[in-house]
């Protein structure tokens, strides 16, 4: 029996294994301790036995699918000094007093999170966890302590899914140096709240400005926790909305064009009394395929004045970027000039 001690690494000199019971996919390992005499550690009397108690204890440590559970069978002691009355729970090894899972338990759990693409909610299912619990134990063993706060610092939120109430971390950075001062496990009010509080309002004071993007609850920052500081629009993130605005523009110019096209294909079916097919229209076509030359920043536009031939199609002056696949013209006669006459 002491082979599967050894086995799970179930260190503890005084336990025995006294029974092993399958049922379904639970593997249920019971441990007691023989009995032994017992001394009170605080007056020396003996200590006499108050029964039995039964405690279920984690253990996922078999890979073969099988869900471990571990009983305690736990003495409870008492000394018999009548002036002491000192009690205490008989203890193992390899489980904390008020712990659900074994030692070895939470080391596994932080080998997991080595592994970056594995979520908590992976790991929480590989050991019959809840997300929760080990986050909880990731947040015990592993202490990064942040940085101090700068002059000027930056938030902005990563996409990292751990839980459904965890989908976006906070990373707090050094504007200057672009260096992390801590990641927070969500952006939500009641994991920011708390953190902000915590720090010192004199540390709080040396922040100046506090970049972040438009997201209203990082511009309330400045007014809850930084009142020195200005808040300040990322301006990458200012561009980004322009364009997103100009290409949401372009998007329902585009749908404007389809619309008329649409009618006059169909005034024309019902006034020949046949189906028609007119061909793409011009702005439909330059909307569809040259978007892009609005969007892209101009620096980045290649032009290339000499003649090139691209597979069937000839162009007397061709304009290609980064993004090739956008040139979806090959194959039709429209000139690179059209676009550009456009983009004027
Ligand atoms: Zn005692």
């Amino acid at each position: 029996m002491n082979s599967i001690i050894d086995l799970l690494d179930l260190e503890d000199p005084n336990a025995v294994v006294t029974e092993t019971k399958i049922e379904g996919n639970v593997k249920t390992i019971t441990f007691e301790t023989r009995p032994s005499i017992h001394f009170c550690p605080q007056c020396g009397f003996r200590m006499h036995s108050r029964g039995i108690k039964q405690r279920k204890v984690n253990h996922p440590v078999l890979q073969d699918n099988y869900q471990l559970m571990i009983i305690l069978k736990q003495r409870r002691w008492r000394c018999t000094n009548p002036e002491c009355l000192f009690e205490m729970n008989e203890h193992f090894n390899f489980v904390n007093r008020y712990r659900r899972n074994t030692n070895a338990t939470d080391m596994l759990i932080i080998d997991a999170f080595r592994d970056l693409s594995a979520t908590a909610a992976d790991i929480a299912r590989k050991f019959y966890l809840s997300d929760t619990q080990v986050l909880d134990v990731f947040d015990r063993y592993v202490k990064l302590d942040r940085l101090p706060l700068t002059d000027a610092i930056s938030v902005d939120e990563v996409f990292v899914d751990m839980a459904p109430k965890c989908k976006y971390a906070l990373v707090i950075q050094d504007f200057h140096t672009g260096e992390p001062i801590d990641m927070l496990r969500s952006r939500r009010s009641e994991v920011t709240e708390p953190y902000f509080a915590s720090i010192s309002r004199e540390e709080r004071l040396r922040v100046r400005y506090l970049i972040s993007d438009m997201y209203n609850p990082y511009l309330q920052y400045v007014n809850r926790y930084f009142p020195l500081a200005t808040p300040v629009v990322d301006s990458f993130h200012v561009i980004q909305w322009l364009i997103r605005e100009l290409d949401n523009f372009i998007r329902a110019l585009l749908k404007r064009f389809k619309e008329r096209d649409r009618l006059r294909q169909g005034q024309l079916s019902m006034d020949l009394h046949r189906e028609v097919r007119l061909p793409l229209s011009d702005e439909v076509y330059l909307l569809q395929n040259y978007r892009w030359i609005l969007l892209k920043n101009r620096k980045h536009i290649r032009y290339y004045p000499v003649v090139r031939q691209i597979k069937r199609c000839t162009f007397r002056q061709i304009i290609r970027c980064d993004f090739a696949a956008q040139l979806r013209c090959l194959g039709t006669l429209l000139d690179a000039e059209t676009a550009l006459c456009f983009h004027k």
